[in-house]
């Protein structure tokens, strides 16, 4: 199948085009074959004119009124909980971890996870995003529900310590790298998944790091997202969450995706200097659990790559990747009370080629080139809080939501065309997800 979509204004976020343009797009099989400016585009006609009787099946998409930009890259999620979206709000994190998730999570079985993501995977690819990196249990569930919804996933078995289930959870994770790397017509890659600097012990987290190793897998953790996490490493440790795994080794050759990294001081910075991968910033869970605000211009400014995440449903509420752009900017420019600080396009740019390297796949997507991917949206500016465009990087960054997306595909695959889910039956998806999620959450 190829697809053409006409006359849009299209949006790279590659360097080669600083500026949007008009032109069309040649989508053939799961890749962009050509990239047209509108000048141009007589002369690609005549070159690519279709031989007598060769015709291929061609998808006309009209992208008149429309910009097209690659799709957004969630770079940190925890897919099923969803289905505790708005349960628990207004609580300290470690309260808000212990009291309701923790209990909560105990009641759910595969299926709920299965369902629960799905949930997401509607919502993500209702707001445009078309890659997700998701930490969670009984992956498997989460992998058919990518394989069956067309989305581009990284998925990591979250180990926590503590208990006797060490080797089990271990395994597991090993399982999901073994049978899903490269699953999906390769849309789902894998990584290893240690939950947080306070959920593992040195033991454990070396056991994890040696497997990382072996089977050449990046690693997925959480960091510095809250004081009392840097208080209770400081107390076990006597060192900062980033110089625990500093000395563990973590940083040494693996490639490394740290989600929040809210409280780095000047020498937690330096130890990250150089490192492969990067720190994913959530700033809507962030503002919204009150945890402070991540250094990223500071980290930036280092060399250290930063993407964009929401985190889970749970905390953030939102899975709208437009929102996080949006604070993105904003927090920044607060922090530093100079609104120069984080640009409309440097935000843009967290969310997809920032968000693609910390995924390891920005030789594949984040930007719209020939030869890569097609993960691409389509936006509809033709309504009144996106009229009049001056500059198109300010009103998808600073006006546009979630719901202007009009159009998704994945893979060279249209997954929602003119709002519509072609991928999943949607109204299947929500009874079951509120189905279960009243079930999960009763007497918490
Ligand atoms: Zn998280």
């Amino acid at each position: 199948m190829s697809i053409q979509i006409r006359n849009a204004t299209i949006v790279t976020m590659c360097s080669h085009y600083p500026e949007p343009f008009q032109g069309d797009i040649i989508i053939n099989k799961d890749r962009i074959e050509a990239i047209i400016p509108a000048q141009a585009n007589t002369e690609y006609a005549s070159e690519h004119a279709a031989a007598p009787g060769s015709e291929m099946e061609m998808q006309i998409i009209d992208g008149t009124g429309m910009a097209v930009m690659p799709g957004l890259i969630n770079a940190h999620q925890h897919t099923p909980m969803n289905l505790l979206k708005g349960f628990s709000d207004d609580l300290k994190l470690m309260d808000w971890l212990e009291q309701k998730m923790f209990p909560a999570e105990a009641r759910m079985t595969a299926e709920d996870i299965y369902w629960g993501s799905k949930l997401s995977m509607a919502e993500m690819i209702r707001s445009g995003t078309t890659t997700f990196a998701d930490m969670y249990i009984h992956m498997d569930q989460i992998a058919h529900a990518v394989t069956e919804t067309g989305m581009r996933a990284s998925l990591t078995r979250g180990l926590v310590f503590g208990d006797d289930r060490a080797d089990e959870r271990i395994r597991e994770a090993i399982d999901l790298v073994e049978r899903w790397q490269g699953g999906a017509d390769g849309r789902i890659t894998t990584m290893f998944g240690p939950h947080a600097p306070y959920t593992c012990p040195p033991q454990q987290l070396r056991e994890v790091i040696a497997l990382a190793e072996q089977y050449q897998r990046p690693v997925h953790i959480h960091l510095a997202e809250t004081v009392e996490e840097v208080s209770i490493i400081r107390e076990k440790y006597g060192q900062t969450p980033t110089e625990y795994l500093y000395q563990l080794g973590l940083f040494e050759q693996l490639h490394v995706m740290l989600a929040h990294g809210v409280h780095l001081n000047h020498r937690d910075i330096g130890y990250l200097r150089g490192m492969r991968g990067g720190i994913v910033h959530n700033p809507v869970s962030n503002l919204k659990l009150g945890c402070g605000i991540a250094p990223i211009v500071a980290l930036q400014q280092h060399g250290i790559t930063v993407g964009l995440g929401t985190d889970g449903a749970g905390s953030a509420t939102t899975l709208d990747m437009f929102a996080e752009i949006k604070a993105a900017a904003w927090l920044q420019k607060l922090d530093y009370g100079d609104p120069t600080r984080l640009s409309a396009y440097d935000a843009l740019q967290l969310a997809t080629i920032g968000s693609a390297r910390l995924l390891g796949l920005d030789h594949e997507t984040g930007t719209l080139e020939a030869g890569k991917k097609a993960d691409l949206i389509l936006i509809d500016l033709v309504k009144p809080h996106l009229q009049p465009v001056h500059h198109l990087y300010s009103t998808l960054a600073y006006a546009a939501v979630g719901g202007d997306v009009h159009t998704t595909i994945v893979n060279g695959q249209v997954l929602m065309r003119d709002r519509q889910l072609l991928t999943m039956d949607e109204s299947v998806v929500l009874t079951e997800a509120h189905t279960r999620a009243k079930r999960i959450v009763e007497g918490i």
